[in-house]
């Protein structure tokens, strides 16, 4: 049987908690899972650099040879298919999210028919860390080492 890859994209700016923990259970139903890093056509300047979140996420993941990290700047569905991905993996918050959500992959089963996207429910403890919560914190000097996986 193929192995079932799932691409999980997003800005990871920066890369938290929640996102890894998503990761993680996401292993639970996938063999392999490729974290894409995307140039947001919308947020064009990133506070923590492209380099920076690779480094730190493969840092995180260094010991599972199944969980992979790579950038990417074009349609999420069509990079996703020339990884041989299947699935999109997202995570889930709050209704907010579910919107969102909802839209893209029904735009993404539309352009890809085969492409599913698999949402995973946030862990209570971690919905309420978000990427911007934590560059906000961050740029006044707060401390935000609970939120991440990884040391800055
Ligand atoms: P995007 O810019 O595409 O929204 P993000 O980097 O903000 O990307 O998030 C990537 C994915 O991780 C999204 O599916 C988002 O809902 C999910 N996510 C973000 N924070 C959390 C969290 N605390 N718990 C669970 N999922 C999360």
């Amino acid at each position: 049987m193929s192995k079932r890859i799932a691409l999980f994209p997003g800005s990871f700016d920066p890369f938290t908690k929640g996102h890894e923990d998503i990761v993680l259970r996401g292993l639970h139903v996938f063999d392999e899972i490729i974290i894409a890093i995307g140039y947001n056509s919308q947020k064009n300047t990133r506070y923590f650099s492209m380099e920076l979140m690779i480094e730190r996420i493969q840092q995180t993941f260094a010991k599972q040879s199944n969980i992979k990290v790579i950038t990417y700047s074009e349609l999420t569905a069509s990079f996703a298919q020339k990884h041989k991905a299947k699935f999109l993996l997202r995570g889930l918050r709050n209704t907010t999210d579910f919107e969102y959500e909802n839209s893209i992959s029904q735009v993404n089963r539309k352009l890809y028919g085969e492409l599913e996207s698999v949402f995973l429910i946030t862990t209570p403890q971690l919905a309420w860390i978000s990427s911007s919560i934590v560059r906000e914190v961050h740029r006044y000097g707060g401390d935000v080492s609970e939120f991440l996986p990884y040391k800055l």
